[in-house]
């Protein structure tokens, strides 16, 4: 009989509870990735999420040469895994971290649950990050976070005896498909594994903290002075708990003390979102608040594939779609203002951006995706409603067009104070800059103050109507936090 660790988003050997668990037994161990069919074909899911899961299992099983096995990477369904597994070796138990994941993981979770429960495997799921599965409200929420918080992380240390024997991984590699992609490196993404996740938490903690707060919603400044560990701690790389206590133990150094609190409570932020998901797991489809259901928007496919494109005439919404397609990042105020754009000035559903933003962003982590994309969509009707103007914000966070211009390189031949409303150039303008609004870069495709107007009403008719306020008080009742 073996032991199987099932690493999910949680691609690293330090702090791994389920890891460490499952050495604590006398069982041989079997370290399991599942690079699963029902992932890949998902629409969240993009080649860049894929490469960086193999870069994070190389620089896993790199550390784990000192233990001389290795991960194990199949590109089988997991109960398809399992059961050939158990009839190979037969399974006492598999360790991992529970998951809050899209409609399909928690399916098939379901699934695989009946399945063990069949087979008599018993199913260890240690929590992820302090998200607790089964909470009605967040009346001790607090508590139970900052408990696990306190916990000493789990170091990692094992010996070659304690993994299954080689003609063992073997047979399995050989039994069922094995997950050996090959990927073009692109230098542009950040790199996947712990020991980037470590260099990024280190630069920023040495000195790149210290402008945090000052450059948290500018696109170009954000992208050295914010910390840029969200990928490492989506997939796992990074325990939120290894980077609290580092905080913690380094607290003396900060000078900047405000900083290190804002970052440090964006870090409670993560698993506050991921509960609320957690708990309300209907909202990767459903609006948050029903009666936002009342909303009529039609879908409009010219501007959703302008919004796509990074074309819809308005420089900082393009440069951040732009920004987003090549590098996978963008900070957390463009994300705002791409889906406020989306939704309140093109008037188009949520769910329609939903795929097409996940599939490009690197750190993709459902838990804090929908309920952020419903939060600036303005469907909860318990958060303040924020319709981003996108030529004020553009003035204000990137006065010099700094970052339009990295990424637009069609508005280089305008003067710069043109760069943020390129339709202002006259005729002659124009010809005298060899620049033609319309042909080198669209005009913009909405009349910006009707449209928020237009957006404003309708979301305000909602907002104070009864059954908004009615399913309001409900949420709060469910999510608010307390203590
Ligand atoms: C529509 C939308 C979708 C988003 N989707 C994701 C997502 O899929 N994955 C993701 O990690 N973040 C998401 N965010 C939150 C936020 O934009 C990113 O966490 C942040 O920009 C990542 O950059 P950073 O690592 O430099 O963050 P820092 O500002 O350095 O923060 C440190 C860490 O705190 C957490 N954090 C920061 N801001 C938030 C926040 N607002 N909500 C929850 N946790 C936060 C992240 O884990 C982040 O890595 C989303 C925001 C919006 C508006």
């Amino acid at each position: 009989m073996v032991n199987v660790v099932w690493f999910k988003r949680d691609l690293r050997l330090e702090d791994n509870e389920a890891l460490h668990n499952a050495l604590l037994n006398q069982e041989p161990v079997l370290l399991l990735y599942l690079f699963e069919p029902i992932v890949e074909k998902d629409p969240h899911y993009s080649l860049r999420h894929f490469r960086f899961i193999d870069q994070s299992i190389k620089d896993l099983q790199n550390q784990l040469k000192t233990c001389q096995t290795k991960l194990i990477c199949l590109h089988e369904e997991a109960i398809k895994a399992f059961q050939k597994i158990d009839e190979m070796l037969g399974i006492q138990s598999v360790f991992s971290h529970q998951e809050t994941g899209l409609s399909i993981t928690y399916k098939r979770d379901k699934e695989l649950q009946q399945f063990f429960s069949k087979k008599g495997i018993k199913w260890k799921e240690s929590i992820n990050n302090g998200v607790v599965r089964g909470l009605n409200n967040r009346k001790t929420w607090i508590n139970s976070w900052e408990n696990h918080m306190n916990k000493p992380c789990y170091k990692f240390s094992a010996q070659s005896n304690q993994f299954i024997s080689k003609k063992q991984a073997e047979r399995i590699t050989k039994e069922l498909r094995v997950w050996n992609p090959i990927f073009k490196e692109d230098t542009n993404f950040q790199q996947g594994g712990r020991s980037f996740g470590l260099r990024y938490l280190k630069s920023f903690l040495n000195n790149r903290y210290s402008n945090y707060q000052n450059h948290i919603s500018k696109p170009l400044l954000a992208r050295t002075s914010c910390s840029r560990i969200s990928p490492y701690i989506a997939w796992g790389n990074l325990s939120i708990r290894e980077i609290v206590q580092e905080i913690e133990k380094r607290k003396k150094e900060f000078s900047n003390k405000n900083a290190i609190h804002q970052f440090s409570s964006r870090l409670r932020w993560q698993a506050h979102f991921i509960q609320k998901f957690e708990m309300e797991e209907r909202i990767e489809f459903e609006n948050f608040n029903p009666a936002f259901n009342h909303l009529q928007q039609q879908k409009d496919s010219f501007y959703i594939k302008a919004w796509k494109k990074g074309l819809t005439g308005f420089p900082l919404v393009d440069a951040s779609m732009r920004c987003l397609q090549q590098t996978g990042y963008i900070n957390f105020r463009m994300r705002a203002l791409l889906v406020s754009f989306f939704c309140h000035l093109l008037w188009q559903k949520w769910q329609l951006a939903s795929n097409h933003l996940a599939s490009l962003f690197l750190d993709f982590e459902p838990g804090i995706h929908y309920p952020q994309l419903q939060m600036q969509a303005g469907t909860t009707g318990i958060h303040t409603l924020r319709i981003y103007n996108p030529i004020k914000n553009s003035y204000q966070h990137d006065p010099k067009g700094e970052f339009i211009l990295k990424y637009l390189p069609e508005l280089r031949k305008i003067p710069v104070e043109f760069v943020h409303e390129p339709w202002k150039l006259t005729p002659m303008e124009q010809r005298m800059y060899g620049f033609k609004i319309g042909k080198d870069y669209p005009e913009p495709i909405i009349d910006l103050e009707s449209a928020r107007k237009y957006a404003s009403d309708e979301l305000w008719k909602i907002i104070q109507s009864q059954k908004s306020k009615k399913a309001g008080k409900k949420i709060l009742k469910r999510h608010t936090l307390r203590g």
